[in-house]
């Protein structure tokens, strides 16, 4: 479903934030990863999800070369299949939670009516069908994360990514947090966390490990033998 290979990214100002990143993720999979802070996890996650694109090596998504599409292109396969979470949640203020999730649909073509009905959906389906009209400041931050997740997931992404979905979160919140994104992935979706936290991270059927912006006990990670990462 995704492959790095020998993925590089260098920021402007000459950090190497990935100093050459093979991998492959199949359909389904639940991942965990982790490293240090300033690893790379982070940025992996931005390339691996096409917010970024690396500076040198190779993305494929479902077979796409993402290289080779146009920024357009590669926003229309993202909207399509591809569902973000983050730390600090990134819903806007002064709005429903239902709209901060019909909102993320605002890039499938679907109808305002449409998008609102599936937006509804999304939020039951994350246990908040009773606080749709509630807008960020009137939710918890563990209701605030499900609100992302469930504008994450309501244009029913093949992949979902999260940064740290759990950092901002009390344990009991991070927990229901976690619990919600397996539940997604026992339902079909791959997913593919960044965490912190070493018990959440033991109890994932998959760990990738990431120090100095390469997977831990890779070094050289080549492209010719990427099932060996696994
Ligand atoms: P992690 O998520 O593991 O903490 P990041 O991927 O955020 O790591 O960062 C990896 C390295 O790249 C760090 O040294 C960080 O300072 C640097 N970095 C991250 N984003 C940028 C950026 N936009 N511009 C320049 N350097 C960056
Ligand atoms: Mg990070």
């Amino acid at each position: 479903m995704i492959e790095l290979i020998d993925v590089t990214k260098v920021y402007a100002g000459g950090v190497t934030a990935l100093g050459g990143v093979s991998l492959r993720i199949a359909r389904g999979e639940l991942v965990a990863v982790t490293g240090p802070s300033g690893s790379g996890k982070s940025t992996m996650l931005h390339v691996l999800g096409t917010l970024d694109r690396p500076s040198s090596g190779r993305v494929r998504i479902d077979g796409y070369d993402t290289g080779s599409l146009t920024d357009g292109a590669l926003s229309a396969l993202r909207a399509g299949r591809i569902g973000f979470v983050f730390q600090q949640f990134h819903l806007a203020s002064g709005t429903t939670a239902l709209e901060n999730v019909a909102d993320g649909l605002l890039y499938c073509g679907l109808r305002p009516a449409e998008r609102r009905r599936r937006a509804a959906a999304a939020l039951v389906r994350v246990g908040l069908g009773h606080r749709l009209d509630h807008e960020p400041h009137a939710l918890s931050g563990g209701e605030r994360q499900r609100v992302a997740i469930a504008r994450a997931v309501a244009g029913e992404p093949s992949l979902l990514l999260a940064d740290e979905p759990t950092g901002a979160l009390d344990s009991r919140s991070g927990t229901e947090v976690m619990e919600l994104l397996r539940e997604l992935n026992r339902a079909g979706t791959t997913v593919v966390i960044i965490t912190h936290d070493r018990e959440i991270a033991g109890s994932f059927p998959r760990r990738i490990s990431m120090r100095d912006g390469r997977v831990a006990g890779h070094p050289a990670a080549g492209a010719e033998h990427p099932g060996a990462l696994r």
